[in-house]
Order: structure tokens, then sequence, then C-alpha cells
């Protein structure tokens, strides 16, 4: 190679460098990373409240740090909040089961935690009972008891030590509060501590009667204690309008661990909503990185969202900032997931209460994304954390770049099934979105419509 072309190619890579150190922080490699890590296994389905959870809430407030952004309250980056729960303790409880097989008794004693664990406490701590429920193997009645069961009878679920259910279970841990009177506790066992002549006694679909066992067990009881939760807020402060926030939010948990088809029990939640709070992130890191907006923005992720919007309920009862200081909220759903053909398309929920989507649709344009109308979009309004805004007077939808597809709330939600080209233009026109929202004068306003839909819902 000729020496003055070696130069110029250390000159053009040295621009190159320098490209790259003012490159938007919103590539594809940030977003995959950061979408895998929210919507990994390891993390088992963000359920509220959950280790999982903790953890990734842990994540975010460093990843804000990290970026510089101002945390969002006096504590920090916690927007701290409690829920009413119950405390249970795999390690605590014991079970001894009896099942006659082959004409003889057999009695099992199952070590606290090693062999047994609390999946659903009893109202009482102790108790027995001569026809426990006991299931065998995945199907359609443990994918239902898992869910709803372990109230009328008690009830024991043999799961495989590889199960998601029997890695949550695990030792100490809270749950929210389900308030059902006279409940019985619902056990898993582990599939090896059970001779398999016992196993065989286990319900399995074809059988008319099922075999039952009898059970005694102890500490199956749950504590009541107030839950510790906590959103997650970082601000980019404005310039001359500092005082005025819009808000950019996303929820960061999902629905936890629960049956599946496949043996996979992980919901893991990767367009809902971890691409949401994937998108948070990244905008946070963008703006931050650029020149000053003229309003503050928060950029927030919440928890119990998939509990009844919760902790967007406590953040608007409960905000760091004035409630009239925020003057707008854009909340970002399920950003991964295109219909066939509808790459680089968004849509905005309730888009007819407001002249919000007018306005969006031009800034998205800019950015590279057309707004597109959703079938279920005035429906799905009331279905996100921004109906907590709405309530309050604020105007506030969620926008979606995706469909309700069929791994909805499912195992199958996984990061690998996320379109992140997509998600990567879109959340590069979200960041001119945001950007126009607290820089321009007028903001947007609730129009007939939606001051009577914000009224009917704020008297629930
Ligand atoms: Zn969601």
């Amino acid at each position: 190679m000729n020496p003055r072309f070696l130069r110029l190619s250390f000159v053009l890579s040295c621009c190159a460098a320098l490209a790259a150190q003012t490159e938007s922080p919103i590539q594809q490699a940030r977003v995959k990373e950061a979408l895998e890590w929210l919507a990994s296994d390891e993390l088992l389905g963000r359920d509220t409240p959950s280790e999982g959870l903790e953890r990734a809430a842990e994540w975010l407030c460093k990843r804000f740090e990290a970026a510089g952004l101002t945390p969002g309250t006096a504590d920090g980056y916690r927007h701290s909040y409690a829920l009413s729960g119950e405390r249970l303790d795999s390690d605590a409880v014991s079970l001894v089961v009896r099942a006659t097989v082959d004409g003889k008794e057999q009695r099992l004693e199952l070590m606290a935690g090693a062999d047994v664990r609390l999946q659903r406490p009893g109202s009482a701590a102790e108790g027995a009972a001569e026809d426990a429920i006991v299931i065998v193997g995945e199907d359609a009645r443990f994918a239902r008891t898992l869910q709803f069961g372990g109230a009328r009878k008690p009830t024991v679920i043999i799961v495989p030590e590889s199960h998601a259910a029997w890695a949550a279970a695990a030792g100490a841990r809270s749950t929210l509060s389900r308030r059902i009177r006279n409940a019985s506790p619902m056990f898993l066992v582990r599939e090896a501590a059970v001779p398999e002549a016992m196993r065989k006694m286990g319900v399995e679909l074809d059988k008319p009667v099922p075999p039952s066992w009898s059970v005694e067990w102890k500490g199956a009881a749950a504590a009541p204690i107030d839950i510790p939760l906590a959103n997650i807020v970082g601000v980019v402060k404005g310039s001359d309008k500092s005082d005025e926030f819009v808000v950019v939010s996303a929820h960061y948990d999902h629905i936890g661990v629960g049956p599946s088809d496949s043996g996979d029990g992980i919901h893991n939640g990767a367009d809902d909503d971890a691409t949401g709070t994937t998108a948070v992130l990244l905008l946070a890191e963008a703006i931050a990185k650029g020149p000053s907006p003229r309003r503050s923005i928060a950029f927030v992720c919440f928890s119990a969202e998939e509990k009844g919007l919760r902790g967007s309920a406590a953040f608007v009862e409960n905000p760091p900032m004035a409630i009239e200081q925020i003057r707008c909220n854009v909340n970002l759903e399920m950003l991964g997931r295109p219909e066939k053909g509808k790459q680089q398309k968004a849509w905005v929920t309730g888009r007819e209460y407001s002249d919000f989507a007018a306005l969006a649709g031009e800034s998205l344009q800019r950015g590279g994304i057309e707004l597109i109308d959703f079938p279920m979009a005035r429906q799905l309004f009331a279905a996100s954390d921004n109906l907590s805004f709405a309530k309050k007077g604020i105007v506030a939808h969620s926008i979606s770049a995706g469909s309700l597809h069929e791994d909805y709330h499912k195992p199958t939600d996984e990061a690998s099934r996320i379109d992140i080209a997509h998600m990567t233009a879109v959340i590069r026109g979200l960041e001119q979105l945001v950007r126009d929202l607290a820089d321009r004068e007028a903001m947007p306003q609730w129009n007939d419509e939606g001051r009577k839909v914000i009224e009917r819902l704020g008297s629930r």
C-alpha cells in the first residue's frame, strides 16, 4: 500500500472514530443488548414483586446514572411505594404425604426447600387432609391449577427440578395479597423426591376418578407485610421551561413464571414491555447526550403494571414533582413485533381523544416513522400506564409499534422474536417526538370526546 494512502486512511479512521463518539446511542447492537438482558430467563419474567424485578430495577438505576440523568427523586432514581402483600417461606414448610400403592401405605417426608416448596400460602399454617389434589406432569389441569388453584383443596404439584415454577418458589419471598378466605395451600414437590410408584398415583387427565394423597403440613401460612416497590425515574433537565415535564414511560415488570405448553414456564415479556423499557432507556441516553430540551423530561420505568397499573397509580398519587408540572405523558408499549409490511410504523392508543396523534404523527414522520391506525387502539387506551396520568387530566397516550400477537402474555414472548431493526428505527423516531414535545410552545390538549372519556374513567 502506498504510504500516502496509508496516512490518508489514518486520517479517515480518526474521523470515523470521532463520528462514532458523537453517534446516537440508539444503535441496533445496544437495543439488542438491553432488550436481551431485560427479557432473559435469568430475570424469571420480572414479576411484581420478585428478585428478577429487583435486579431489573438495579440495572436501570445504574444505566440512568451512567447516562448522566439527574435522579428523579430526593432518594435517587427510585420512586418508592408499597403494596400490601404477604411473606411466605419455602424453607419453613414441612409436608408429609401418605398414599396407598399396590395395597401398601407409603409415607414420604419431604424436606423443606429441597423437596417441597410453597407455591401458594394457605390461610392456616398447619393442617391435614385426606384428599389433597395431586398433579403430575404438565397438562391443561396443571396450567389452570398453577394459575388459579390452591383455594379449595390442598394441592400438590409434582414438577421437575428444571421447571421455572420450582426456581421461582425458592426460599423466602413476597407476593401481593390475593385475599382468599379459608384458602388451602399449594405445594410444589420435586419430581425426583417422589418414588415412581407413588408418582403414578398422581392425577392424569384420562383417569375419571383421580387418586389422591393424604397430607399433613406445617409452615404454609403467609405473614402480611408491606412490600417495598419502586418505579425508576431519571430526569434530563430543561433549559428555559425546566419546571414543566414531559414524562416518557414504560413498564419494566411482566407476569413472572407460569404454565406453558413447552415446559418453559418463564414469561419473558420481551415485547411486553422490555421493548418499551429499552426504548425509555435509550431515549434517555440519547437525549442526555444532545442539546438541552426546553422542558424537563422525566424518564420513568413502572413496576406493577401487570398487577393493575399500580406502579403508575402510585406515581401520580405521589409524584416527585407537582402533578401540575407534568404536561404530557408518552407511554411506550410493545414496540418490537410489527405485522407483515408494517415495519417503521406505529400507532397511538385513544388517538381520537386529543390532538396528540396529529402532533406526534408529524414529529414521527420527520423521524422516519409513519403513524397508522390499529383496530383495537381505542380500547387499549385504558390498558396501560398512560391511563393513570389521563385520570389526573394529563394528556397521556400509549404508543405501540406492533400488534397483539400470538405470543402476547405467553412464555414465547422472547427476545429472539423481536424485530430489532424495526424497533431501533421506531426509537429514533420517538427521539424526534420527545424532543419536539419538550421544545414546542403549545402542548397537546384533550378534545371534547377525550374530556368526557377521562371524566368517566376518573370517576370509576
Ligand atoms: Zn405491557
